[in-house]
């Protein structure tokens, strides 16, 4: 008890202290400090249990809130729902649940089918299940295993990190699930790695493109069903993917008949400015499409699996036989207070122009990142897209060696005490994040993005 908190304020910090399990966060420091605790956010900022006021440049720490903090109209729209009906399992439908599907399903041409659930990782389990049954109905069983990427994240159940590409993440629980396979990245700052350091720009995109085809030939066609991406890689260091390689990477999956799965859980929802999802900006015709977090901002959970008339169709071929549907339930997948938020949550994004000021402000973001490059050597590649955006920080622009992890948690904690929340994630070498993210909710002003830079 250090006696300088409300009272009321440190029952609930000591309550925390002594009883919550925080997300990947170690404890021991807590023995002798506080755990930040969040109590409020209006607009871009949240205040902790000291009063103190940050700008959130990264949407409630993880990409989420892209809407922005203290919205009434969701909550009216969520408390109103729930007043009406609360819940009902999703064997049958509900009134937000096929409206905000009709509304999503307009905004992602070629898609047709929306699979409600609860968070990324499950969404990203379902589209896996269907894959595998679809290597069941069609192929006997054998085309049944399913390609991730090196650096790539799908979450954190035991079959999402089974497709997880960040070593550091999977450390010590394995041993994971069987049946899926580990593509290399295409990270074209690290391109060495790849054995690529020769090739550049769309060169460079179609051969990283192509090294996924070696792991299929490797593997073999005839086994692969499935290939899992992130449009841009999020938490694995911000990639943006070069040209020439998501067309080349379509033309593989055509070739070996591999269905596309595009993870959206982060880039989802206007969160890479002017088009509602990632893969819209790069001619993709995904037949899944996952997403999570901004779907409702954070307002209410929600997560959904999008897939295509085709695959849905694959669900129905013989009604006599019991066991020819998707075979999958999620009790609070479709809870309607998702659904609910998510239609408020979409309909400010469109009445506030935030597809256009993602664009925008990301531009101005990269500018000013572009242009701390040029002034600090220790920032050796900024990238991303809207607002989506890492600098990554190394010891030396020539060898390219990541900072280490205590100058790393410096900078973090540095904006922290001058009011800002940024993120660090990494990019390679297991315990080391060298990688500042920057993602602030889509209603952010000029002021705020030169405030963070
Ligand atoms: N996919 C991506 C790209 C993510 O970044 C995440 C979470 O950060 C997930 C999936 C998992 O989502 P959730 O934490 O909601 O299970």
């Amino acid at each position: 008890m250090d006696g300088t908190l409300d009272n009321d304020i440190r029952a609930v910090v000591d309550a925390d202290r002594a009883h919550v399990w925080h997300h990947l966060t170690q404890h021991k420091p807590f023995e002798t400090g506080d755990p930040r605790i969040i109590i409020e956010g209006k607009g871009m900022r949240v205040w902790d249990q000291n009063g103190k006021e940050y700008l959130d440049a990264v949407s409630g720490g993880v990409w989420t809130v892209n809407v922005g903090y203290g919205r009434a109209q969701i909550a009216d729209a969520v408390r109103d729902q729930l007043m009406k009906l609360c819940y009902f399992a999703q064997s049958a439908g509900s009134i937000p649940g096929s409206i905000f599907a009709q509304k999503l399903i307009e905004k992602m041409p070629g898609m047709s089918r929306v699979y409600y659930t609860n968070s990324g990782s499950e969404a990203n389990e379902k589209a896996f299940k269907m894959i595998r049954q679809i290597a069941h109905k069609k192929y006997g069983g054998t085309k049944h295993k399913i390609l991730y990427r090196d650096r790539d994240y799908h979450g954190g159940t035991l079959a999402a990190m089974s497709a997880g590409g960040q070593d550091e993440r999977n450390m010590q629980y394995g041993p994971f699930a069987p049946g899926f396979v580990r593509v290399p990245h295409c990270l074209e700052y690290r391109k060495e790695e790849l054995g690529l350091g020769h090739l550049s720009g769309r060169e460079f995109g179609i051969a990283a493109a192509n090294l996924i085809e070696e792991v299929i030939l490797r593997e073999g066609p005839d086994t692969i069903g499935g290939l899992c991406l992130e449009p841009v890689t999020a938490g694995g260091g911000v990639i943006t993917p070069p040209e020439g390689y998501w067309e080349r990477v379509q033309e593989i999956c055509k070739q070996y008949n591999i269905l596309l799965h595009i993870d959206e859980v982060v880039c989802g929802i206007g969160r890479t400015g002017s088009q509602w999802f990632g893969y819209q900006h790069y001619g993709i015709k995904p037949d899944f499409v996952t997403m999570a977090k901004g779907v409702a901002s954070g307002y209410a959970a929600i997560a959904i699996c999008v897939t295509t008339e085709e695959v849905f169709e694959m669900f129905k071929s013989d009604p006599s036989d019991k066991l020819d549907h998707f075979r999958d339930i999620s009790t609070f997948g479709g809870c309607v207070a998702g659904p609910a938020a998510a239609l408020e949550n979409m309909k400010i994004i469109e009445d506030e122009g935030l597809l256009e000021n993602c664009t925008a402000m990301g531009a101005r973001l990269m500018g000013n990142l572009r242009a701390l490059m040029e002034k600090h050597a220790v920032i050796g590649d900024v990238r991303g897209i809207g607002l989506f955006q890492g600098a990554e920080l190394v010891k030396d622009r020539t060898t390219k060696e990541p900072v280490d992890e205590k100058d790393m948690a410096a900078v973090v904690a540095a904006c922290g005490a001058a009011g800002l929340i940024i993120g660090a994630s990494n990019r390679s070498i297991p315990g080391r994040n060298n990688v500042l993210c920057f993602s602030p909710a889509l209603i952010v002003t000029a002021d705020d993005i030169d405030f963070i830079t």
